[in-house]
């Protein structure tokens, strides 16, 4: 059978060079990576001196206490306080480069989900900022979770709380069974969140930008960090707020198979 090779005559469509869309993406993936290997080397070559000027601080505040120099030591003081935070931003940018590159890594165990938000509330330290922390924990039981993680999520929502309730009124936190989960909550009455901003707080390097929020320091990681911590435990987090009365930042573990 013979066909005659036809030739188009007429053509109406887009042509798309795909080849430079391929070119953009393998663009933007090493663009990435290379963003990702600088937060990993730069946090982790970081560290290192960071504790080093922490323990000589810790010392030197040691030795001035020791011989009464109470003005040094509490200058000191405040530089361990300083250095402190520095670590705290740090361990947020090395958690980042572990997600990006899917190697957060969990140690999970069964805990007394009462003693891992009793120990963050100790810690919290609310006599300085002059919150009153209130708390309704009817959770009793064990969860099967990795105790650090979860405890950096819980620091986290409590010192946002107090963080972004200037006015230092009550903080309220919460811990009951819902259903097959445990719930956790932490309520202020501080400035809140538009319902615009509501929905990207969760994301990275994210922060709220109105002129007031500016005044308050951070770099946008710890809900991020939080999120896919809880993510990975195999549960919820969300949060409810309206602007200049407060908000609510809850989460949710599972306690199928859980409980002992
Ligand atoms: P950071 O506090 O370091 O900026 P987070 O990831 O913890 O980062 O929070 C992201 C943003 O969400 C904050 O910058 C702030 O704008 C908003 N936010 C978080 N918690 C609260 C809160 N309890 N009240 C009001 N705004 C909050």
């Amino acid at each position: 059978l013979y066909h005659p090779v036809k030739t188009v005559q007429q053509f109406a469509g887009i042509v798309r060079d795909i080849t430079k869309e391929i070119a953009g993406i393998e663009e933007q993936q090493k663009l990435q990576h290379q963003k990702d290997n600088f937060l990993s080397i730069a946090s982790h070559e970081l560290k290192t001196p960071v504790t080093s000027i922490k323990a000589y601080a810790q010392l030197l505040e040691r030795m001035f206490k020791k011989e009464g120099d109470t003005q040094k030591a509490d200058m000191l003081a405040r530089l361990t306080g300083q250095v402190n935070r520095l670590t705290i931003l740090l361990e947020d940018l090395l958690d980042v480069s572990k997600i990006s590159n899917d190697k957060l890594s969990f140690k999970r165990d069964y805990h007394s989900f009462n003693d891992i938000v009793t120990d963050n509330i100790r810690d919290a330290d609310c006599q300085e900022s002059g919150h009153h922390l209130e708390m309704h924990l009817s959770f009793m039981g064990n969860i099967y979770c990795d105790r650090m993680r979860i405890s950096q999520v819980i620091s986290n929502l409590i010192s946002n709380a107090v963080k972004y309730s200037p006015e230092r009124d009550n903080i309220l936190i919460t811990t009951a069974q819902r259903g097959t989960d445990v719930v956790f909550s932490v309520q202020d009455f501080g400035i809140g969140i538009s319902k615009e901003n509501i929905g990207r707080v969760f994301d990275q390097f994210y922060r709220v930008s109105t002129a007031e929020s500016y005044s308050y320091q951070g770099m946008g990681l710890g809900l991020f960090i939080s999120a896919e911590i809880i993510r990975q435990e195999g549960g919820r987090i969300w949060a409810e707020s309206e602007e200049n009365a407060g908000s609510t930042f809850c989460f949710s573990l599972p306690l199928v198979n859980n409980i002992r």
